[in-house]
């Protein structure tokens, strides 16, 4: 199989990947980003108010674009392809796609979340008939009905005000969870009525033909016509077999300086983050260069 080599690997090509990359090209480092197939979950906000230097809201695609053309310009090279497997534990450092080998002295791992996951007993025998994993895609079909949308993320506050938008019944179940989102978008929610239910913890989704509601934990049924769950995972598939520690909600296990426990091998972002927003993902994206250049600087 044909080979690359480069110092640095950069795996994702969200907000933290583009800026961990700005920071090694900017040290003469050669780099590779690669992009993936799937979107990064910043082109699903659609108003971003919270992040510094921009004083009209910015959608998260055009805000991504900016910082892949920033990335580019510096002389970027960002392949649209999928990592499929990774050997990290010995010094030349190892990735494939389909069609490639790479290597490198470094990889930064900045896969952000990954897909949405199986939450629930049942949930199987219902999706498409009643149990969705997208707002934007299912909401139309459910305009004077009645759905719980299941979540504790910015994600389901979003996805709740949209389905509220679009005329649903919309009630918010985080699960006995925390709902780990902004006190602003709490507010809007609560203004506009939509009910948060923080203590029940669900245990199944009902129904005959199609999704009939709920059951929590304390056999009590909710009714519904529909149920929307937005839990997702990190992307942390990739890294299984790898050697890399995760901690116990899947998270890859790093300290302050973004290290993994695999020496020259660095990650930043949701993947790391308990919050996961644009400024940490910079941040931490940031913070894993840094120590990826003197890593390498350390072995000339
Ligand atoms: C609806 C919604 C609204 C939000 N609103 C806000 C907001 O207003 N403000 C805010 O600060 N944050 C917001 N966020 C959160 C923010 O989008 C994330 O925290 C941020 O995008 C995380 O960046 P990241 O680089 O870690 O991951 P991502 O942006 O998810 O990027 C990960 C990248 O890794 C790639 N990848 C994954 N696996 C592989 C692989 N095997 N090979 C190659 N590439 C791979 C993916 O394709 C993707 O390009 C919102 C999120 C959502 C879903």
């Amino acid at each position: 199989m044909e080979e690359e080599v480069y110092d640095v690997i950069i795996i994702g090509a969200g907000p933290a990947g583009l800026t961990a990359g700005i920071y090694t090209i900017r040290a003469n480092l050669k780099t590779i980003i690669f992009s993936g197939k799937s979107p990064p979950r910043i082109t699903l906000a659609h108003k971003i108010e919270n992040y510094p230097g921009f004083i009209e809201s910015i959608s998260g695609n055009e805000l991504l674009d900016r910082m892949e053309k920033q990335t580019k310009a510096l002389g970027a090279i960002i392949r649209d392809e999928d990592v499929i497997s990774t050997y990290l534990d010995s010094d030349e450092k190892m990735v494939s796609t389909k069609n490639k080998v790479y290597k490198s002295k470094v990889v930064i791992i900045a896969t952000g979340m990954g897909p949405r996951r199986k939450t629930l007993v049942g949930e199987e025998n219902f999706v498409g008939r009643g149990l969705s994993y997208c707002a934007t895609c299912d909401g139309p079909l459910y305009r004077g009905k009645k759905v719980i949308l299941m979540g504790n993320d910015e994600e389901t506050g979003e996805e709740a005000l949209e389905l509220l938008g679009m005329g649903v019944d919309v009630s918010i179940y985080t699960n006995g969870k925390e709902f780990e989102v902004e006190e602003s978008l709490i507010n809007q929610i609560k203004e506009r009525g939509i009910k948060i239910d923080m203590n029940s913890k669900i245990k199944e989704v009902f129904g005959t033909q199609s999704v009939k509601g709920i059951i929590l934990d304390n056999d009590e049924k909710v009714e519904s016509d529909g149920v929307f769950i937005v839990y997702t995972i990190p992307s942390s598939m990739l890294l299984q077999n790898s050697g890399l520690k995760l901690t116990e909600d899947n998270r890859l296990d790093v300290n302050n300086q973004m290290e993994t426990n695999i020496n020259g091998v660095y990650a930043a972002g949701d993947i790391v983050c308990e919050v996961k927003q644009i400024s940490t993902a910079v941040g931490t994206g940031a913070i894993a260069a840094q120590n990826a250049i003197k890593y390498i600087r350390g072995l000339k």
